[in-house]
């Protein structure tokens, strides 16, 4: 038995899943700010290779808070490494969706302007 009761390697285990909320905030909050006109040349570096990627669905909200749903407990045990649940269903573009990676389940606007995120299948 460790002589804090396996607290400090419990609260160490949180540190991945705080950093990727906080990359997730830092990323719709640069995105806001990318529709209001500042320039991110990273995220459009990004968001070229995303476009052209094999990996990309386009989810209405409904579809994805119904994947959200059904996984909900495996997303909040592994929130800093969702490449590691199953593909996010593959959709065509189509009228009100949004941009995702089947693999990391990110939104891939977001992710792209979240500096520290980076491409699960290390394509940027
Ligand atoms: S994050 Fe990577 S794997 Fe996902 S869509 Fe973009 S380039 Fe493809």
């Amino acid at each position: 038995m460790s002589c804090c009761g396996g607290k400090i390697k419990q609260e160490l285990g949180i540190i991945p899943k705080v950093r990727k909320i906080k990359n997730i905030a830092e990323g719709f909050a640069k995105l806001a700010a990318s529709r209001a006109g500042i320039d991110f040349k990273y995220a459009k570096e990004r968001f070229a290779v995303c476009q052209s990627c094999e990996n990309i669905t386009w989810l209405k909200d409904v579809e994805f808070a119904t994947w959200l749903n059904e996984n909900k407990i495996e997303v909040l045990k592994n929130l800093e490494s969702l490449e590691t649940l199953s593909d996010l269903p593959i959709k065509p573009h189509r009228a009100l969706t949004r941009k995702y990676c089947l693999k990391c389940k990110c939104n891939i606007m977001a992710k792209i302007h979240s500096k520290e995120e980076k491409c699960t299948e290390e394509k940027w």
